[in-house]
């Protein structure tokens, strides 16, 4: 069946809590483990279907947001998921508590029970109130993000619609699109300052209402750390002060060089004078060169890709009415994942089809779990199979970027590296801010440059005031919306070019792992995964080093004066 013909009705939500409600007390009561195995079996099931609809109903929304049918059935939804929430907490509360536990964690797996419980240390009702005010304060942000209407170039225009002139080869043009873009957030400074101040007290009171010490320990509660915390990710951060940060330097310089300026400012964000690499075809000839790519890749990519295709599970180009962005998503009662996409003609269209399609091929690869927890993993290791297959689809790019492929590898492979260190200053700096809620937003600001000024020297401001006085993080939706997700990017870039390290030595080893890797699922926690897959952890003295001595040499051997 097509992904057009999975059926949609509205879900009877009163009938589903009843059901759910029943076979919680059915659970409770259980007498043997058969029985409450049984129960937690049609609890799963039942959670399926519901959010399978759920799905199925806000993927063809996004695909058309004009069509009022589906845009009511959202509405319907965004009322709906407290209710389905409360039923997953009531559910977890069961779960922890069962006198069966011991079995049940031997029957569906340890990770279940070590997550639910870290879920319960997250909410409890006296703060309802907060969380929705947690979410307003959010939506102001982006709301006040998505408002610009900057004059530039004779039209007004949208701060995404201002990126392309940024990376404009024309210096005067770049600067003026980077001053338009500062002078937005500038304008709004105070705003900024003010609706961050009170998300940083808020969810202080919400985490000391929830007997943590500080806003940081709910935090990695509700990323679902149940396998390190702050102490570690320190580890990681100072590798990548020592390791790459020096790295990245040199390949700054080297852009320097390259684009032939005597400094590098704030709008320099560019890689190359020749311009970025792009793919060289329409959509229909990117989609049939992945089609190729994965038919030889290997046998699992093969099979994922034509289910795919065959099921009408990617919705990939631009559209009236459709929304911006790209996703993954997975309809459980189909086992069928989603890709949607939005194609603009650059070399954005081709990670599409090698990040998001990692997502996916991970999510094909564990539909085999019943347990819906299992599909999908933590943020910090879903990363690593998109990433990883960014790196895995190598040998085929050339098919995508043809005379662009050495520029492309090279920007690739440099970016990747050169992002972790930008990473690891987002993630200090929300460590700093919650250890410290009583500071003032000039105290939040000037931490913020002087913690830049630790990861990402290269980044010189004398000409720029705003950013000067710290604040370049403004611009950082994560920063408001998702606090302390950022590092689980940088975290899995590690793993990814491990990946990709690995694969240069012995493909077919790597390969294997991956495969290996992806068919886990989430069915462990983020280090029992990187374990099982057999890379370094990222928290482990030395896992940094390792890794960039080869990616150093590999870039130093390119003549990128000529790309
Ligand atoms: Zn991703």
């Amino acid at each position: 069946m097509k992904f057009s013909e999975f059926p949609y009705a509205r879900p009877d939500m009163d009938a589903f809590k009843r059901e759910i409600e029943t076979l919680l007390d059915r659970f409770r009561g259980a007498q043997t483990f058969e029985a409450a195995s049984d129960a937690i079996a049609a609890i799963n099931a039942a959670r399926t279907e519901l959010s399978s609809l759920l799905a199925i109903a806000r993927i063809r929304h996004t695909i058309d947001t004009t069509d009022s049918f589906y845009k009511e059935e959202q509405r319907f939804i965004d009322e709906q998921s407290p209710v389905y929430q409360g039923l997953v907490t009531e559910y977890y509360r069961a779960l922890v508590a069962s006198k069966h536990r011991a079995r049940l964690e031997e029957r569906f797996g340890r990770q279940l029970f070590a997550s639910a419980e870290l879920a319960l240390k997250t909410f409890d009702p006296a703060i309802l109130d907060d969380l929705k005010e947690e979410n307003k304060l959010s939506s102001e942000y982006v709301k006040l993000v998505a408002s610009a209407s900057i004059e530039f170039e004779g039209e007004r225009r949208t701060l995404s619609q201002l990126a392309p002139f940024l990376q404009s080869t024309d210096r005067d043009m770049r600067k003026r699109a980077a001053d338009a873009r500062y002078g937005f957030f500038e304008a709004h400074e105070q705003e900024f300052d003010r609706l961050y101040d009170e998300l940083v007290k808020l969810r202080t009171s919400i985490a000391r209402k929830l007997g943590c010490r500080t806003f940081v320990e709910l935090a990695y509660a509700r990323m679902s750390r149940t396998d390190y915390g702050p102490a570690e990710v320190a580890a990681f951060r100072k590798q990548v002060r020592d390791h790459i940060v020096p790295i990245a330097q040199r390949l700054n310089e080297r852009r320097r060089r390259r684009l032939g300026l005597d400094r590098l400012r704030y709008y320099d964000g560019i890689s190359f004078l020749s311009g970025n690499p792009t793919p060289k075809g329409d959509p229909a000839w990117i989609v049939e060169r992945a089609q190729e790519m994965y038919a030889a890749m290997s046998p699992e990519t093969d099979a994922f890709f034509r289910f795919m295709t065959d099921g009408g599970l990617m919705d990939l180009e631009s559209k009236p009415g459709k929304r911006v962005g790209g996703y993954c998503s997975y309809i459980g009662a189909y086992r069928s994942p989603f890709i949607f996409s939005n194609f603009n003609g650059t070399a954005h269209d081709v990670d599409v089809l090698t990040h998001e399609a990692g997502h996916a091929f991970q999510a094909y690869m564990s539909r085999g779990f019943d347990v819906p927890e299992y599909i999908h993993p933590t943020l910090d290791a879903c990363e690593i199979h998109s990433m990883s297959m960014e790196f895995f689809a190598w040998p085929w790019v050339g098919s995508f970027f043809l005379e662009d492929t050495e520029k492309y590898k090279f920007s690739h492979l440099a970016g990747a590296l050169t992002f972790i260190p930008y990473g690891a200053a987002v993630d200090e700096f929300q460590h700093v801010v919650y250890e410290n809620p009583d500071w003032t937003p000039a105290q939040r600001k000037s931490a913020w440059r002087e913690i830049e000024r630790n990861y990402v020297p290269s980044r010189i401001y004398d000409d720029m005031p705003y950013l000067e006085r710290g604040g370049f993080w403004h611009q950082q939706q994560h920063i408001f919306k998702s606090p302390f997700y950022y590092i689980d990017y940088a975290l899995a870039q590690i793993c990814a070019l491990q990946y990709w390290q690995r694969s240069n030595r012995d493909r077919a080893e790597a390969w294997d792992s991956y495969v290996r890797l992806c068919r886990a699922g989430g069915s462990d926690s983020f280090t029992g995964l990187v374990r099982l897959a057999g890379l370094r952890s990222p928290f482990e003295d030395g896992c940094v080093a390792s890794v960039v001595g080869d990616i150093d040499a590999w870039l130093s051997a390119v003549d990128d004066q000529s790309l």
